[in-house]
């Protein structure tokens, strides 16, 4: 049976199929809803904290008091929204509202840490760019880009959980540059540079691209573009156990972890 092959390809849905075909195929192409966590809720709301600061407010205005007043009504919207009723209600932590609402608060206080918002010139935050290459398209939304002194531009991307390690980092830092390969085709400029923000750990990690980084990445976008319609059209998905099953939403129903699979099929 051939599968319905994705509209289009973002930095997340390429990291899923790397990470676990079979994982992306139950996401992405049988769309199962997966149960929102506290790390992700926490994450959204930030997001959108950070969102508001950096595009409503002038420089001089972005202090943290008007960052606990722009958290305070997101909060409150999220509460009367019933935003919070999807939470797993057995998660550590998640039943505990006053623990999210100040994690959640640190991490965008974390910010401040990092960077200096006043001294920010945001041009965009939760920018939608979608260019097409070929059969290929390509979407991504860039979380803050910012106007530099001397004309260039940075796309920067909050990231809410630890600094990663060094291989993981090579691949976060692949996600960002796919959103400066965005900036290059649709607005036709190459980002001087992009940067991951880490919220809890107050850290940056800031790369350069180039021309020949963003082809090379390119070239491998292409093909993992090709192994997904592959996937698609032999109905040929994967499981790839590694440590990220104990985060994966799908191990109840994943053939890897199946009865047959763990007691060697006896
Ligand atoms: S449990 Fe592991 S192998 Fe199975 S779908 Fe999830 S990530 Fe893939």
């Amino acid at each position: 049976m051939t599968l319905q092959i994705p509209s289009s390809l973002t930095p997340s849905k390429v990291s899923s199929f790397k990470e676990c075909a079979y994982a992306f195929r139950l996401a992405v192409i049988d769309r199962i809803p997966q149960p929102i966590n506290s790390l992700t809720f926490k994450g959204t709301l930030a997001h959108r904290c950070l969102d508001r600061l950096y595009f409503d407010y002038e420089p001089k205005l972005r202090t943290i008091e008007t960052a606990r007043s722009i958290f305070d009504g997101i909060w409150e919207q999220a509460l009367s929204n019933g935003e919070l009723e999807y939470l797993e209600e057995c998660e550590k932590g998640c039943s505990d509202l006053d623990f999210l609402y100040k994690d959640t608060m640190f991490l965008i206080e974390q910010d401040f840490v990092a960077e200096n918002p006043q001294s920010v010139t945001a041009i965009g935050t939760e920018l939608q760019l979608e260019t097409r290459v070929g059969d290929m398209m390509l979407r991504g939304i860039i979380d803050r880009l910012d106007l530099n002194s001397d004309g260039s531009i940075t796309v920067t991307d909050y990231k809410t959980g630890r600094v990663p390690g060094v291989l993981q980092e090579h691949d976060r830092l692949g996600g960002v540059h796919f959103y400066a390969l965005l900036c290059e085709r649709v607005l036709g400029i190459i980002p001087d540079s992009v940067q991951l923000i880490y919220l809890r750990d107050a850290t940056t990690i800031i790369s350069k691209p180039n021309q020949q980084t963003l082809k090379a990445l390119l070239n491998k976008t292409g093909a993992i573009w090709k192994a997904v319609c592959t996937a698609c059209e032999r109905d040929d998905f994967r499981p790839k156990p590694s440590r990220l099953c104990n985060y994966c939403n799908f191990k109840n129903i994943c053939p890897a972890h199946s009865p047959a699979e763990t007691t060697g099929g006896s």
